[in-house]
């Protein structure tokens, strides 16, 4: 078994006026086989905090530690944190121009393998995994998020997530722009990662719609850059009914 481990993280962003403090004492363990969704009003401090755990220069751990398996992975670098077993797709994907989706996702696998996989059964394996996410073969061979609708960005960093199979992923706002098809065709994609290689999920939302597809064994109210709440599904289920203003009205009051 795995354990990503947050603890007492604190995290301030650079702006033009100082530095900022957005994530206030964050505490969460997530073990393999289990998905936690975290959800939260805009602004809470959701993508910083996958950014901070990816490593984004912009993001300052000003204390706090993030381990897995008791590893720090604050001190290592962005390529350090993927070979440990680290997967983040991010709200905001950048574009990779000139680089292919099939050369991108080798690349990717020779680093987090440490060698390049076999040619004939990688492209067999890209082929299925694109697939598994209704791309055709010959989205392969586009440059990485150049022109990608938001449904393909998404569709490919589930193909993504399958190939690389890493410990444990990190996924902000996968749900964010999909139509009801892409939607199911994600969340297939990642209830196979999770189910099929008792996989560590941490899915930060803030629709309870994609809960409709993956089923959270935990639920965590994140507002004003912590954990406010945690519980099962039916925390989901009362979120959908009552929103998050009892929430943010006790944040605002502590
Ligand atoms: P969420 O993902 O929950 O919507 P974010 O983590 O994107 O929230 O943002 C939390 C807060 O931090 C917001 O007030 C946002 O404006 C601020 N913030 C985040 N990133 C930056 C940044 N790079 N520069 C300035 N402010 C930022
Ligand atoms: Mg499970
Ligand atoms: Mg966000």
């Amino acid at each position: 078994m795995s354990t990503l481990e947050i603890k007492d993280l604190h995290v301030s962003v650079k702006t033009e006026e100082g530095d900022k403090e957005i994530l206030k004492g964050v505490n969460l363990t997530v073990n393999s086989g289990e998905v936690h969704a975290i959800m939260g009003p805009n602004g809470s401090g959701k993508s910083t905090l996958a950014y901070s755990i990816a490593g984004h220069p912009k993001y300052d751990v000003t204390s706090g530690t993030v381990t897995l398996d008791g590893v720090d992975i604050l001190s290592m670098t962005v390529d350090q944190r993927a070979r440990a077993g680290l997967f983040l797709a991010m709200q905001y994907p950048v574009e990779v121009p000139g680089v292919s989706v099939a050369n991108f996702l080798r690349t990717a696998k020779t680093a987090i393998d440490g060698e390049a996989p076999k040619l004939r059964t990688w492209v067999k394996d890209v082929n299925e995994a694109l697939e598994r996410v209704t791309l055709d073969k010959e989205f392969a061979q586009r440059s990485v998020n150049e022109g990608f609708s938001g449904g393909e960005k998404k569709r490919h960093e589930i193909a993504q997530l399958e190939l690389l199979n890493p410990k444990f992923a990190v996924l902000d706002e996968t749900d964010s722009g999909l139509d009801i098809d892409a939607l199911r065709v994600v969340s297939d994609g990642v209830n196979r990662y999770s189910t099929q290689g008792d996989r560590g999920v941490l899915l930060i939302t803030h629709y309870t719609r994609i809960l409709q597809y993956i089923k959270p064994d935990y639920v965590h109210v994140f507002v004003a850059g912590r954990l406010a709440e945690s519980g099962g599904r039916e925390l989901a289920d009362q979120l959908e009914a009552e929103g998050y203003d009892k929430y943010v009205k006790a944040a605002a009051q502590a």
